[in-house]
C-alpha cells in the first residue's frame, strides 16, 4: 500500500480503531483522520459519569489526542474538519475546515466512514429551548454540567440504557428526576418482567418513572423552567430536560454519495465492512449489522462492535492492497451483549430477548428463570442474581440471557455470550468449568444451574409451565414452601403442601389434572416435580418460583 492514502471520517470508536489498526498493519501508507468535532478518540460511554461527577476531570475522557496519533502512529488527525461530500468517481472528499470556513478537496485511495449516529430529536413544539439537552459529545456534557449549577430538577425523556444512566447521575448530583418512557417498560431491549427489577430499583432511589407516555410539547415557564406536557395531559416542571430517546445512523454523507442503505436506514456492508462502493468501507453506529441469533439485519449502536468493525475494515483495506495471505478476519455479526449500571444494580443481557424471538417468528423457544446467589450463601454478602435463559426446546441451543443483580452479573452474561457466539447448547452451560471459591461463586455456578434446569427440560426430566397461563382452571397450583412462607404471601389459586410432607400427602393431589409446582425460587419445586413424576402424576414446574411470580404480577 506504499504511497496509497487511507481517509477515515469520524475519529471516535470505529474510526480511531480502524486508523490505528491500519497503521499497525502497514507502515507505508498515508492515513488521514477527519472529525468535525473538537476531539477524537474520546470516551462517549463515560459522558454520563462526567455529568455525575464520578469522572471529575474532563481530560480523563480523552483516550488519545491528535498529538499522540501523530507521534505514535504517524496518523494525521484533522479536527473541526467536516467531510461534506464524496465524489466517488474522482475518489475525493470535500472537507470544510471549521476554523477558516473554507472547503477543500482531499483525494483518497480507500475511504472509511465511521460517522456514528445522531440523537433522535422529534419535531415537538419547544424542542429547541436552551434548557433541553442531548448527550453525544464532550461539549454536550459540559453544557449539562453547567446547567446543573442552577438546576434542582430534571426530566429525562427515554428510559433506555443512556436515559437511565443519566437519571442516576443527575440524581447523584442532587436533582430530583422524572423519567418519561413511551413503552410500558424501562430498558426496552430486556423482556418486561426482567425490566421490572430495574424499575423498582430506580423508584427505591427516588426516581419517578412515567411509563406508557411521551412528551407532546415543551413550554418555557417563567424565565428558566421547562413545562413538559405529556401525551396523557400530565405536566411536569423541571429546570433541565435530557433527551435520550435513541439514535439514528448519521448517513448524511452516505446518502449524498448514493451508497446502498438497508431497511433500517443504516449503510449496508458485507462481512469485510465494505459498502456498495468497492473503495469505501463503513463501520460503527452508521451501519446495519446481522443479529447472529435471529439472522435479521438491525441497528446495534454499541462500542464493542464498532471497535471490532474498525479493525476488520483496516484488515480488509490493507489486505486488498497487499494481497496478505493471513487468515482474513470477517465480521460475524452481533448478539446485543450489553450492560448498564443503575445505582448499585447491574443489568446485563446477551443474545435475543423473548419478545425479539417472538417477533422473528421463533416457535420452539423455552425459558427458565432462576435467582441464585452470586456466591455461596454461607460466605457473607451473597447477593441474588435474577436470571432468565432462553433456549431452543429441542436442540437446547442457547438463544439469549438476561441477568440483574448487585454483584457477579456481567461475568455470568459474558460466559453465556461466549456460549451463544459458539452456537453452544444448554448442555455445554451445564458442563462449563468456571472459577469457584466461596467468595466468588459456587461449585454449581449460576451459569451451570441455568444450564442444568434447561438441560433437564430438553431431556424431558422436567416440564416447565408458562407463567402466562397460571390462571388456567384445568391445573392445580401447589405451593411446596413451608406454611410460614406460604402465609406470608402466595398465589391465590395455590394450595400448600410443603415438600417435606409431600410423600405422606400424595392422596391430596389430583390424579386427573396437571399439577404446577411453585416454591420460593424454583429449587424445592424441582425436587417435588421429580418426586411426583415418579409417582405417576402429571407435573410441571413454575421456574423461578414466587420471586418470578412477584415480578410478573407487579408489572
Ligand atoms: P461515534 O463514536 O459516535 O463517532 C462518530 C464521529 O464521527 C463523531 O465524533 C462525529 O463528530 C464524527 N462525524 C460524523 N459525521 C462526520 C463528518 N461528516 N465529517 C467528520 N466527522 C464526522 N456503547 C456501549 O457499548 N457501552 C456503553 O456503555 C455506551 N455508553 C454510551 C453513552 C453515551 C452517552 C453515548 C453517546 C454512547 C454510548 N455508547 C455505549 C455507544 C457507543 O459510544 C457507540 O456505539 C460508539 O461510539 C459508536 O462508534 P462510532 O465510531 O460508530 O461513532
Amino acid at each position: 500500500m506504499e504511497g496509497q492514502r487511507l481517509i477515515v471520517v469520524g475519529g471516535v470508536a470505529g474510526g480511531a480503531s480502524c486508523a490505528a489498526r491500519a497503521r499497525r498493519l502497514c507502515e507505508k501508507c498515508e492515513i488521514l483522520l477527519f472529525d468535525r468535532g473538537p476531539y477524537v478518540s474520546f470516551a462517549n460511554c463515560g459522558l454520563p459519569y462526567y455529568v455525575g461527577n464520578v469522572i471529575v476531570e474532563e481530560r480523563k475522557l480523552l483516550v488519545a489526542t491528535p498529538h499522540l496519533f501523530k507521534e505514535r502512529f504517524n496518523i494525521e488527525v484533522r479536527t473541526k474538519s467536516e467531510v461534506t461530500a464524496i465524489d466517488r468517481e474522482k475518489k475525493v472528499v470535500y472537507v470544510k475546515d471549521g476554523r477558516t470556513g473554507e472547503t477543500y478537496t482531499q483525494a483518497y485511495d480507500s475511504l472509511v466512514l465511521s460517522t456514528g449516529a445522531q440523537a433522535v430529536r422529534p419535531p415537538l413544539p419547544g424542542i429547541d429551548l436552551p434548557q433541553i439537552f442531548e448527550l453525544r459529545t464532550i461539549p454536550d456534557s459540559r453544557k449539562i454540567r453547567e446547567a446543573i449549577g442552577y438546576a434542582s430538577s430534571a426530566l429525562v425523556v427515554g428510559g433506555g440504557f443512556i436515559g437511565l444512566e443519566m437519571a442516576e447521575n443527575l440524581a447523584r448530583r442532587g436533582l430530583s428526576v422524572n423519567v418519561v418512557e413511551l413503552s410500558s417498560q424501562v430498558l426496552p431491549p430486556l423482556d418486561p418482567e426482567m425490566a421490572t427489577f430495574a424499575a423498582e430499583h430506580l423508584k427505591s432511589h427516588g426516581i419517578r418513572l412515567v411509563l406508557n407516555n411521551g412528551v407532546a410539547r415543551f413550554d418555557l415557564e417563567g424565565n428558566n423552567r421547562i413545562l413538559a406536557t405529556l401525551n396523557s395531559g400530565e405536566q411536569i416542571q423541571s429546570d433541565i430536560v435530557v433527551l435520550a430517546i435513541g439514535v439514528r445512523p448519521e448517513t448524511t454523507l452516505a446518502r449524498q454519495a448514493d451508497l446502498r442503505l438497508g431497511r433500517h436506514g443504516g449503510i449496508q456492508v458485507d462481512d469485510s465492512m465494505r459498502t456498495s462502493d468497492q473503495n469505501i468501507w463503513a463501520v460503527g453506529d452508521v451501519i446495519e449489522v446481522r443479529d447472529i441469533v435471529t439472522g435479521e439485519w438491525e441497528l446495534m449502536p454499541l462500542a464493542g462492535p464498532a471497535n471490532r468493525q474498525g479493525r476488520i475494515a483496516a484488515e480488509s483495506i490493507i489486505r486488498c492492497h497487499q494481497g496478505r495471505e493471513a487468515r482474513p478476519q470477517t465480521f460475524r455479526g452481533v448478539q446485543g451483549t450489553a450492560v448498564c449500571g443503575i445505582f448499585d444494580l447491574t443489568v446485563a443481557m446477551t443474545g435475543a430477548s423473548e419478545k425479539k424471538l417472538k417477533r422473528a417468528g421463533f416457535k420452539n423457544v423455552e425459558k427458565v428463570y432462576l435467582h441464585p446467589g452470586h456466591h455461596v450463601a454461607y460466605y457473607p454478602g451473597a447477593k441474588s442474581i435474577h436470571m432468565k435463559l432462553l433456549f431452543d426446546a429441542s436442540s437446547g441451543r442457547v438463544l439469549g440471557a438476561q441477568a440483574i443483580g448487585e454483584a457477579g452479573v456481567e461475568r455470568r452474561i459474558d460466559v453465556i455470550s461466549m456460549a451463544i457466539q459458539n452456537n453452544a447448547t444448554v448442555f455445554e452451560l451445564e458442563e462449563a468449568e468456571l472459577c469457584y471459591a466461596p467468595q466468588f461463586g459456587a461449585a454449581k455456578d449460576p451459569v451451570n444451574v441455568a444450564g442444568m434446569i434447561a438441560a433437564n427440560c430438553v431431556r424431558g426430566d422436567l416440564e416447565l409451565a408458562d407463567w402466562n397461563d397460571v390462571d388456567r382452571a384445568d391445573v392445580q397450583v401447589v405451593d411446596v414452601r413451608t406454611p410460614a412462607e406460604y402465609d406470608k404471601g402466595h398465589m391465590p389459586q395455590a394450595v400448600n403442601i410443603p415438600i417435606d410432607e409431600m410423600r405422606d400427602r400424595l392422596d391430596e393431589l389430583p390424579a386427573d389434572k396437571e399439577i404446577w409446582l411453585v416454591c420460593e425460587v424454583g429449587q424445592r419445586a424441582y425436587y417435588a416435580t421429580r418426586l411426583l413424576l415418579q409417582s405417576g402424576f402429571q407435573v410441571k414446574n413454575l421456574s423461578g418460583g414466587m420471586r418470578t411470580y412477584s415480578t410478573i404480577h407487579n408489572r
